[in-house]
């Protein structure tokens, strides 16, 4: 029995000895597709060269430096290069270890930032429902996902809730995408003036929604309504793009394809590929400015900000992405599986839903279609899906709906920019299979 305080306590998960491309391999010699990058992080797949080269060069020449008393060459060309190719004036950016800590920093940089500017009073967060943004303590505040955060409830700060932009679930059949869209921005601005516009910080959402959900995407104009209400009353825009971000989505921000820019932005997972923990915060000009005006210092940190062993292969994975052209990739063969999911997972009887944008895919299940009921979640059906997916060598990433009915069971898939069709053709085939299977042997009880 493992030591480890596995996420199961019941179970221990497969040993992985080695990686190469898009596989994994387990201590038994079984070959796995990492068809979602363990949890939309591997983008450039396992064992590239350049990005091992890159680390090796670094380890051997400086590991570790701490920031008190030194920053590092690697780490300010990881700068240099996230925002020289960042849109609009996100000219500054922060290191950190992972997505959580990226979205506490941000939400104490847009504390701050108001605190500078003389606006202390300002001490609230609107975030949306069916959201994740980490597992940490202020991260799991601002998050909507009820299974993740509920018995932790009472330790987390209060944050304004809005419904989230989620057109399957929640556009009603008399409405049109655009007056759905501008419900919800009604919504969000009658939060904005109930909570009164001069107390809140910021509105914190993922661009396309990931662990929650599965790679849900907003209705066109929904986020640029969001910058224009932000813009009205004085409040941060911060775009949680721990998941979608990186290129994920076929352009580096999933944002760029909404057509606004934020004023913070939290990234994490494809930055480095999971060759290092590493996340970052870019921020704008102005919130910099007004730290560097008032105090000149931002009161955070952590041991391993800006370290220089996770910044170098990070530099190495968006080098390569950047080069190779990925972008490209990832918007061709995305196309490719958004429409095999669409015709070949659609025509299933219990696939309510196939969604997403470029690498970054969505499948939700439903028991009744016309109705869209959820199958119980105690059915577990996404852990029979999962089983069944490593039993036949594929690794997706599927997650349970909820109690009171909000979504179905689903499946998220994010394979590394340099998948082939062949092997979206393996994604799409396996989960007809087990899918169909799976939901017979419900029918069935
Ligand atoms: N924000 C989003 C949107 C995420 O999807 C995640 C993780 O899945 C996080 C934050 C937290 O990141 P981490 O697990 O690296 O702490």
């Amino acid at each position: 029995m493992s030591q480890i305080i596995h996420r199961s306590l019941r179970t221990t998960p497969a040993v992985a000895v080695s990686a190469q491309g898009a596989y994994i391999t387990d201590i038994h010699g079984k070959r796995f597709l990492d068809a979602c990058g363990g949890a939309a992080v591997s983008c450039l797949g396992h064992g590239h060269p350049e990005v091992l080269a890159a680390m090796h060069r670094q380890i051997d020449q400086l590991a570790y430096a701490h920031t008190s008393f030194f920053t590092s060459e690697t780490v300010e060309q990881l700068a240099a290069q996230l925002t020289r190719t960042a849109p609009g004036d996100l000219n500054y950016a922060y290191f950190v270890s992972g997505g959580s800590e990226a979205v506490e920093t941000a939400l104490k940089l847009a504390r701050q930032y108001f605190v500078e500017i003389g606006q202390p009073e300002r001490t609230t967060f609107i975030a949306r429902k069916q959201s994740y943004h980490g597992n940490t303590l202020g991260a799991l505040a601002v998050g909507g996902n009820e299974w993740r955060r509920r018995q932790f409830a009472p330790l987390l700060m209060d944050v304004v809730r809005v419904s989230a932009c989620n057109e399957y679930r929640d556009r009603r059949d008399d409405e049109s995408q655009q007056q759905y869209t501008q419900r919800l921005l009604n919504e969000l601005e009658e939060a904005i003036l109930t909570t009164g516009p001069e107390k809140i910080i910021g509105f914190c959402a993922e661009t396309v929604v990931g662990a929650t959900t599965g790679a849900t995407p907003p209705t066109p104009g929904y986020f640029q309504g969001v910058r224009r209400l932000c813009d009205k009353y004085g409040i941060l825009y911060i775009a949680d793009e721990v998941m979608c971000g990186m290129g994920r989505t076929g352009t580096l921000h999933a944002f760029e394809q909404d057509g606004v820019i934020p004023d913070i932005v939290t990234i994490a997972k494809g930055l480095g590929g999971g060759y290092q923990p590493i996340g970052a915060v870019l921020a704008s000009e102005k919130i910099v400015a007004a730290l560097q005006a008032g105090s000149g210092l931002f009161q955070h940190g952590h041991t391993y900000i800006c370290h220089a062993t996770a910044a170098a292969a990070a530099l190495a994975v968006q080098q390569v992405i950047e080069r190779d052209n990925l972008l490209a990739q990832v918007q061709q063969q995305g196309a490719y599986l958004q429409q095999a999911l669409r015709e070949v997972l659609g025509e299933l009887l219990h696939v309510g839903d196939t969604r997403g944008r470029g690498l970054f895919a969505g499948v939700e299940l439903v028991q009744d279609k016309a109705s869209k009921t959820p199958f119980d979640p105690a059915l577990k059906l996404h852990a029979a899906i999962k089983a069944q997916c490593m039993a036949r060598g594929l690794m997706v990433y599927p997650m349970g709906g909820t109690l009171d009915g909000q979504y179905g069971d689903h499946i998220l898939i994010a394979p590394p920019f340099i998948v082939t069709r062949p092997q979206l053709d393996f994604v799409v085939d396996t989960l007809h299979q087990v899918i169909s299977e799976e939901t017979r042997k419900l029918a069935g009880r």
